[in-house]
């Protein structure tokens, strides 16, 4: 019997404003000092009133419009109500049946190597305000728990995909876009580690029977991943223990109510937490402090010019406009907007982007991880690497001796030593780097080379190419810093006459 997956992803994202989004609390990450970014409003005090933070609401509009929605000319602010102790006024105030935006789409490159795209369907994406952070059992004797507000009325954007994904893998990949999205846009920091983006899963299975049916399995939703990997593992483990309930019980969607489920990455295993509630169990309503939202043409139009270019469109435009493969497009673009950028401008200021492509995935990113910087922190800046890329184009030094002064730099830098261009040339000299383009003398070498070599001569001249080999060796022992290339050249050509 088979079966297929059907997901539909719901995902919590931080946006990045510095206050709250009704007051004017810091949104600082601050778990060192609880409960002291808080005032009447965000703690839900007696008369305190709410005030919309307009900047939120405009990262929320370039956020939807960057994912194709359709943004509603009026959107009102409801109250959902659920007790807990992280969520002071006994309800959040999100949006419920008029969100500021619907029906839009995200393109997601599913097979990087291939460039091949799946749309994935945005149901829609509504503004809301964060809770709390409840800790459990901090001191280690079992019996505590503490609140921290800090992070109570953080603006959240929570955008909710249609049932589209149909694997794990998808899943994961859909993310992965979402959040290079979010942080080309500079909406959000994304820091998964901090809480910035959480994701809910809603999973069943669809059975095919034998008659060519299908029968859809009860809808289960994963709640609170906090991980890229947590979302792979959670859901590969959920499809294979909802096949094994089916064939168990053979209950079908709609025969047992909705459950909630939470994730133990410790165990590898997701656990029943509770019946999942319906909309009706919130008793939403409209919030009687907080006016409507209007927004207008001139409004929209001036975020659509402010949007800039999108991480599907940049990795298009370096494979149209650079000849980059679909492989390096990716890799390059996903690291995010900084790294293109960084690439773009070597690879206009070298004049040979495939150059540039492999410089910067291979040796910048080799270093970044090894050494744990961001391209931000890479010492080595953009002019100081196309002028060492210059000096192999011009033939000055050799690609391995450039890659023997890169990480001298990158040393140097890290030290804190400036790095100019000009460091380059000092280290060339110093080194014995250059490359002798003294013909005149390089023939001379080679000729007496020759000359000392009788039986490597005829070696070659019957028909023995690697006799040249000890030759290129004996000439570069005598004219240090000649290129290899150029010696090899030479001495066939003589060897040849
Ligand atoms: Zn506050
Ligand atoms: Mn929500």
């Amino acid at each position: 019997m088979s079966y297929t997956v059907i997901v539909g992803l719901e995902v919590h994202v931080q946006l990045l404003t510095k206050s709250k989004i009704f007051c004017g609390c810091s949104t600082e990450f601050n778990p060192d000092h609880p409960n002291v970014q808080t005032c009447p409003v965000c703690l839900g005090l007696p008369g305190s009133l709410p005030v919309m933070n307009r900047r939120a609401f405009e990262l929320s509009l370039k956020t939807a419009m960057s994912l194709n929605c359709q943004i509603a000319p009026f959107t009102k602010w409801d109250r959902k109500q659920y007790y807990y102790p992280d969520l002071p006024k006994g309800y959040q105030i999100s949006q419920y049946d008029l969100p500021f935006s619907l029906d839009g789409f995200l393109e997601v490159e599913v097979d990087p190597t291939e460039g091949t795209t799946r749309r994935v369907g945005i149901i829609r994406a509504h503004l809301e305000e964060d809770a709390g952070k409840n800790l459990h059992d901090e001191t280690g004797h079992g019996t505590d728990s503490q609140v921290d507000l800090n992070r109570a009325g953080t603006p959240l954007l929570e955008i909710v995909s249609q049932p589209d994904l149909r694997s794990a893998a998808e899943c994961k990949r859909y993310l992965e876009e979402l959040r290079l999205l979010l942080t080309y846009l500079g909406v959000s920091d994304c820091n998964m580690a901090e809480g910035s983006l959480r994701c809910d899963a809603n999973v069943n299975l669809h059975v095919h029977q034998p008659d060519g049916q299908d029968i859809p399995t009860p809808i289960v939703e994963i709640k609170n991943l906090n991980s890229f990997r947590n979302v792979e593992l959670s859901l590969e483990y959920e499809i294979k223990r909802q096949f094994e309930e089916w064939q168990k019980t053979g209950k079908r969607l709609g025969e047992v109510s909705k459950e909630t489920r939470g994730w133990d990455a410790a165990r590898g295993a997701t656990f029943a937490q509770r019946g999942k509630e319906e909309a009706s169990d919130y008793r939403y309503f409209p919030d009687p402090d907080l006016v409507p939202v209007t927004v207008t043409e001139e409004e929209l139009d001036r975020i659509r010019e402010s949007l800039g270019e999108f991480p599907a469109d940049r990795r298009k435009r370096f494979k149209e406009g650079y000849l980059l493969s679909n492989y390096d497009a990716a890799v390059i673009v996903d690291q995010g907007a900084e790294l293109a950028s960084y690439y773009e401008e070597v690879a206009l200021g070298c004049g040979d982007a495939k150059q540039a492509a492999n410089w910067v995935t291979q040796d910048i990113l080799r270093e970044m991880k090894e050494r744990n910087l961001t391209i931000g922190q890479f010492p080595i800046r953009q002019p100081v690497l196309i002028a060492l890329l210059g000096k192999i184009n011009t033939k000055a030094i050799t690609i391995k001796s450039a890659r023997e002064i890169f990480v001298d730099l990158l040393t140097e830098g890290l030290e804190g030593k400036p790095i100019e261009p000009s460091r380059i040339d000092e280290l060339v000299a110093s080194k014995g780097l250059a490359l002798v383009f003294d013909v005149v003398e390089l023939d001379a070498v080679i000729a007496k080379i020759v000359d000392k070599n009788p039986k490597a001569v005829a070696d070659f001249k019957s028909g023995k190419q690697a006799a040249v080999g000890a030759l290129i060796g004996q000439v570069m022992k005598e004219v240090k810093g000649a290129d290899p290339q150029r010696v090899r050249q030479m001495l066939v050509e003589k060897l040849s006459q």
